[in-house]
């Protein structure tokens, strides 16, 4: 094995590999998300990934990965065949790629015969098999599943072994592995990380007003787009809090200053919950009046617990007659421009701040696909209106995607609207409610 110097911090040039285990994988049934997922964490932890393969659910060909991936890794992750049946092989084939035996780990069967007895479910013997460990591994526990992860040492090296089931990998990941490898493989404390939420900004534009501070070493940070938003992780390397924030609040202030205008929250916060959260510091209720969404912003905005203190209620209003019976939309209107129009947003956010006497009305129309689009009118053209204290105001946005990505990016906009206008309106404008 490679000889290796250690200095402050992660040892120069940990190497990890991942081996994503599972055929679903090869025949294109599944995205292999899981692989984000770890890389995005170890990335975070200054941790580099430099080779992940993906191999079937086959004895030789996993051994085969496994025995390649060791030759060149420090730590070596696996993700999937943990589960009890014949197809499942990781605990086996790792075993005989370090020559050990399998063995049955007390801890790791208390741990699955306890999780049948929490689920009130009968464990058939083949769960037995859910306990085997190769000889000397740890345990990783698992709260969310039946299969307990292995961390499987060697000399200077480890494999780490990971159930498929994405919920389970990650609660794992992030409870035990990080953790795991900052004690082994990074001697100058742990890791404390500080995530910043944004939206109205691309990634790579993101990127590029933070250039410099993503090549830093520590705390380093990074980026990760998905679901119409954008993530900035700061990782911070310290022996304790006080110096975790000494290293993260500085940098954190940096990005704010760069692009705050973009940021809705941090950690757990979600458009949702920001929205919600500028309601009620402006003091202000909101009525939605849905159609493409068909409920999703509702139900989004009811997610957040306590949102009965600012949410009213809403209309799921799909067809012309219900926008007009139940939001008081000019049926002239929607002759006139259609439903997918201008006019038709303002009349609708108008009415359903009335209807429900609400200070804020928040209104959908548009074309979620993948048919009833035009040339005038396409898929994924979408009005959002919003009317506060009588004064509507109507946005013109063009989303990309199938049906479900427009939906979700019509109420990721939708919320965002909200967010800001209440935030806005916190500092002062005197309204009343349905004016
Ligand atoms: P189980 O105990 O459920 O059998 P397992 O550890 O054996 O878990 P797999 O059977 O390989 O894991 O996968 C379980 C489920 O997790 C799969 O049906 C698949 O939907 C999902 N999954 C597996 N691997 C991945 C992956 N790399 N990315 C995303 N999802 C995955
Ligand atoms: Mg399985």
């Amino acid at each position: 094995m490679r000889s290796k110097r250690r200095i402050n911090g992660f040892q120069p040039g940990v190497r990890a590999e991942l081996v994503m285990i599972g055929t679903e994988m090869l025949l294109g049934e599944i995205i292999d998300t899981n692989a984000a997922r770890i890389a995005e964490r170890l990335a975070g932890a200054g941790i580099h990934v430099y080779f992940k393969t993906t191999v079937g659910d086959n004895w030789t060909r996993i051994a085969a990965a496994l025995s390649q991936a060791l030759t060149r890794a420090d730590v070596v992750i696996t993700s999937g065949g943990l589960g009890p049946t014949d197809d499942d092989l990781t605990r086996e084939v790792v075993a005989a790629v370090l020559g050990r035996r399998l063995v049955e780990h007390p801890e790791a069967m208390r741990q699955v015969e306890a999780w049948f007895q929490r689920q009130n479910r009968p464990m058939s013997p083949s769960n037995r098999k859910q306990a085997l460990v190769p000889e000397g591994s740890e345990i990783i526990p698992n709260r969310r599943g039946t299969a307990p992860g292995i961390i499987a040492r060697r000399g200077e090296q480890a494999v780490i072994c990971l159930p498929g089931v994405p919920h389970e990998l990650e609660a794992m990941m992030d409870e035990t592995v990080l953790p795991f490898l900052v004690r082994n493989f990074s001697p100058s404390g742990r890791l404390w990380s500080r995530v910043l939420k944004f939206y109205g900004i691309g990634e790579s534009a993101l990127a590029e007003l933070l250039q410099d501070l993503l090549t830093m070493d520590n705390p380093t940070v990074a980026t990760y787009a998905g679901n119409g938003e954008v993530r900035v992780r700061i990782t911070a390397r310290a022996a304790d809090e006080v110096g975790a924030r000494e290293l993260l609040e500085p940098v954190e202030r940096d990005i704010r200053n760069r692009a705050g205008e973009f940021l809705y929250g941090t950690g757990d916060d979600t458009l949702e919950s920001a929205a919600g959260r500028a309601l009620k510091a402006a003091g202000w209720t909101l009525a939605v009046a849905e159609s493409c969404t068909g409920g999703l912003i509702g139900s989004r905005i009811t997610s957040v617990p306590g949102s009965s203190d600012y949410f009213a209620g809403g209309a799921v209003a799909y067809s012309n007659r219900a926008k007009v019976d139940l939001l008081g939309v000019p049926a002239g209107l929607l002759d006139q421009y259609g439903a997918v129009s201008e006019p038709v947003a303002r009349a609708m956010a108008v009415g359903a701040a009335q209807r429900l006497g609400a200070h804020v009305g928040l209104a959908v129309t548009g074309i979620a696909g993948p048919g009833g689009g035009t040339a005038d009118k396409p898929v994924g053209l979408v009005y959002i209106g919003l009317a506060v204290g009588g004064e509507a105001e109507v946005r013109r946005y063009q989303f990309a995607g199938d049906r479900d990505r427009v939906r979700w990016l019509t109420s990721q906009a939708a919320l965002d609207l909200v967010r800001r206008r209440a935030e806005a309106g916190a500092q002062g404008l005197g309204i009343s409610p349905g004016a």
